[in-house]
């Protein structure tokens, strides 16, 4: 079977084209490695994904439908390049299908064909009509037929299905998001992988002062979110003694900020070491006591590396519903106590100030916390399709460098 793939040809223009479309073939491979080694063949403007018959067509299209970089993609039948075999083939294609009304939307990738779009679309506008019955409708028809003239075949499309948009995931470097298990974080992760990041999650948690909750929800994230990038990495940073430094040494009404200022510093030792060149987190301006611009600023202070908050301007509605679509939420909702409600004041400081926060610091030996902390990760690999794990093909991140 064969599927036509298109992607956003204004994104995608300049230098880094083909750099971006080898990675969108890679991906699409990567994506349906496990239902039947695709071959994905590269062509003018759109990429042709060739896969068994005996694959169900609606697991090809969840599959697709994921991909990163799709604008959208049809399942196509080839014919020769020829008006007759042209309108032999479309015939046969549409017999036995239902509609009111149709169009035909023919596009010539190569111009040397003798007939020009508008021609192919009447000559087999009219063919479709006295074989069908259908009647034409240019502006609201219930049935596109796309035709696509290339230069050495055509291809006959029915149906398109939409894509998910955005740019290849490996395209636009690698990210460091900080994932709580909580809602919002994958969330985040996700957006950023739309646009075309390979994301590392760094996960603190308080083991062995809370039981290992969750972590197994972070992999569980981490495991989810690899359908959508086939490769997640996560670091498990043991978070406990850092917390009991800042509880024993400093004020309590700013303990949270100052936790984030931990995370931030030891997120970003990692992300040097990974050459990745940013973090993300979930915050979203205003949503809880903590989240406030003040607070952000603070967090910010302790950091060279630019810090990502793609949710900064939703609600937490909007969240929750791209959660669902995305698949984590259930597994966010799971109840746990994640490591930053521990020790936690009944008023966390709304506006902490930055001279309050390294006031506070001055009684830490920040460098050997953070240092101690980032040598003691640990890393655990997930894979999408679980197969792929023996996949020659998977190498790694591409980067740009
Ligand atoms: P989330 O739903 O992502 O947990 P939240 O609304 O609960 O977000 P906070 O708990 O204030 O908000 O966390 C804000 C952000 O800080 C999180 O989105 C995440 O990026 C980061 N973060 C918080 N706790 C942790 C943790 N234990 N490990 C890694 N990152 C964390
Ligand atoms: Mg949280």
């Amino acid at each position: 079977m064969k599927i036509l793939v298109h992607y956003h040809e204004i994104a995608l223009k300049g230098a880094n084209r083909p750099f971006f479309i080898e990675r969108l073939a890679r991906n699409l491979e990567h994506a349906l490695y496990d239902l039947g080694r695709a071959r994905v063949q590269r062509l003018a403007g759109r990429l042709i994904v060739e896969i068994s018959e005996d694959v169900p067509p609606p697991a090809i299209q969840e599959r697709i439908a994921a991909v990163f970089g799709v604008a959208n993609f049809a399942q196509a039948v080839e014919t020769a390049r020829d008006i007759d075999a042209l309108k032999a083939d479309t015939v046969a294609r549409v017999a036995g299908l239902s509609a009111r009304s149709f169009r035909v939307t023919t596009k010539r990738a190569d111009k040397t064909f003798p007939l020009m779009s508008s021609e192919i679309d009447r000559i087999l506008g009219g063919v479709i009509q006295n074989a069908t019955g259908w009647s034409v409708d240019l502006d609201r028809p219930e049935r596109t037929i796309f035709v696509e003239v290339l230069r050495d075949r055509i291809l006959i499309a029915l149906e398109k299905n939409p894509g998910p948009g955005g740019f290849p995931v490996g395209s636009s470097g690698r990210v460091v998001c900080l994932l709580s298990g909580g809602i919002d974080s994958p969330v985040a992760a996700w957006r950023l992988m739309k646009r075309g990041c390979s994301v590392v999650f760094v996960h603190f948690h308080a083991f062995p002062l809370v039981d290992r909750a969750t972590i197994e929800k972070t992999r569980r994230l981490a495991q989810r979110l690899a359908y959508f990038q086939y490769r997640s990495r996560l670091l498990l940073v043991p978070f406990a003694p850092v917390q009991q430094q800042i509880v024993a040494s400093c004020p309590s009404s700013l303990r949270v900020v100052l936790y984030r200022r931990f995370m931030v510093r030891i997120a970003e030792a990692l992300a040097r070491r990974l050459h990745s060149k940013a973090l993300v987190t979930g915050e979203s301006l205003g949503q809880v006591a903590s989240q406030t611009l003040d607070n952000m600023a603070v967090i910010d202070d302790v950091s060279r590396m630019p810090i990502l908050r793609p949710l900064v301007g939703m609600d937490k509605e909007e969240i929750v519903r791209e959660a669902r679509r995305i698949g984590t939420f259930d597994t966010s909702t799971i109840p746990d106590m994640d490591c930053c409600q521990l020790f936690v004041p009944r008023r966390p400081a709304t506006a902490a100030r930055l001279h309050e926060a390294q006031e506070a610091e001055a009684a830490l030996d920040v460098a050997d916390l953070v240092g101690t902390a980032a040598g003691a990760v640990e890393e655990e690999r997930f894979f999408f399709p679980l197969e792929s794990r023996s996949c020659s093909a998977v190498t790694g991140e591409a980067s740009r460098e």
